[in-house]
């Protein structure tokens, strides 16, 4: 339930509503407009409240939320979120690219790769130092060595850090290093997880699980917005479907989908919603013309070598071409990149 508060509301009322608002159980969001301060009321049955609230005269509307997810919804906020990576904004004009490889495997390679996607136009590299893998035979992540390396690289170069958190006592860690905290397609409804991240200091870059519907990853979202923290990246990396000839089906559906239903900016990841190197540029492309806040691609300088996702990794001159072809969509569409 939105309570939207007359123009010549004072900061005692104000104060009076936000402690009614707990006494009743529920959480009080602030948010305050260049004219408008809106409070939204955000519960298990907040709306039957409503007629707390009718009492109130500095209370000029009262508008209950139709969607299940509340604080991620544009009904709660209309204009676009805008969040700052550290001074880096994702969900403005400028089309954010984020590149790295799947998983940190050394300091050379790293930063090798790091000069490479910085030359190329990425401005946050991405790099797993906990990898979720399908087999534990597999190569796990370098753990905290890995963030190290990931801070060296920013010194480095002056690109942002993303990188994943895999679970809650991982966060304190991870944010102690990262300038934005991934939560992995796997870990989309580890809800415990959600709501450290949803404490903490960092933005989050939430990927939709495998198979979750969009409402799903609202959901999701709205853990991590209703524990205080506003700064939610989403992030599209291909759904589970009956095709095979990718590893996963590119769902851009859901950007204008998100879009109608949300404020939060939107990623898209064509490197593991395909699988597929060649695939990847025209995809990034096919993103950024749906309506894409961001890219987020796999680069390895060489994937036949990497240890983990080199098949669905691009070389950097790629990444140069890709970023060329999505800045001539960009422009079609009033952005940049
Ligand atoms: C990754 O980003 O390398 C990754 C493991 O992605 P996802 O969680 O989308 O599978
Ligand atoms: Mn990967």
């Amino acid at each position: 339930m939105i309570l939207t508060l007359k123009l010549d509301v004072t900061e005692k009322q104000i104060q009076e509503t936000i402690t009614k608002i707990e006494e009743l159980g529920f959480k009080a969001h602030t948010s305050r407009g260049a004219q408008r301060v809106t409070l939204g009321v955000i519960g298990q049955n907040a709306a039957s409240y409503r007629e707390v609230f009718e009492g109130y005269d500095w209370i000029e509307s009262i508008t209950l939320i139709s969607k299940p997810y509340k604080l991620a919804s544009r009904e709660w906020k209309k204009s676009d979120t805008v969040v700052s990576v550290d001074g880096l904004e994702i969900g403005a004009k400028r089309i954010v690219v984020v590149a790295g490889p799947c998983a940190v495997e050394n300091s050379e390679i790293l930063l090798q790769i790091a000069k490479a996607v910085k030359k190329a136009g990425a401005t946050i590299l991405r790099g797993g130092a906990f990898k979720p893998r399908t087999s534990p035979y597999s190569f796990q992540g370098l753990g905290e060595d890995g963030l190290k390396m990931l801070a060296d690289a920013r010194s480095e170069t002056g690109l942002k850090i993303v990188t994943e958190a895999m679970s809650p006592s991982q966060v304190e860690l991870v944010s102690r290093y990262a300038d934005m905290l991934q939560i992995g397609a796997r870990n989309m409804q580890n809800y415990d997880l959600l709501k450290e991240v949803g404490q903490a200091e960092k933005p989050v870059l939430l990927k939709r699980g495998m198979s979750a519907t969009v409402e799903e990853l609202l959901m999701s979202a709205e853990y991590i917005l209703s524990q205080g923290n506003k700064n939610v990246v989403l992030c599209e990396r291909g759904i589970r479907t009956f095709e095979t000839s990718t590893r996963f089906t590119l769902d851009l559906n859901a950007i204008p989908v998100i879009k109608r239903q949300s404020h939060l900016p939107v990623i898209v990841d064509p490197s593991h919603g395909t699988g597929v190197r060649s695939l990847v540029p025209v995809m990034a492309g096919a993103a950024v013309a749906a309506g894409a806040d961001g890219l987020l691609i796999e680069v390895h300088t060489e994937p036949n070598r990497a240890l983990s996702d080199g098949k669905q990794s691009i070389y950097p001159e790629t990444l140069k071409e890709t970023i060329e072809r999505i800045r001539a969509i960009a422009e079609c569409l009033g952005r940049e990149v």
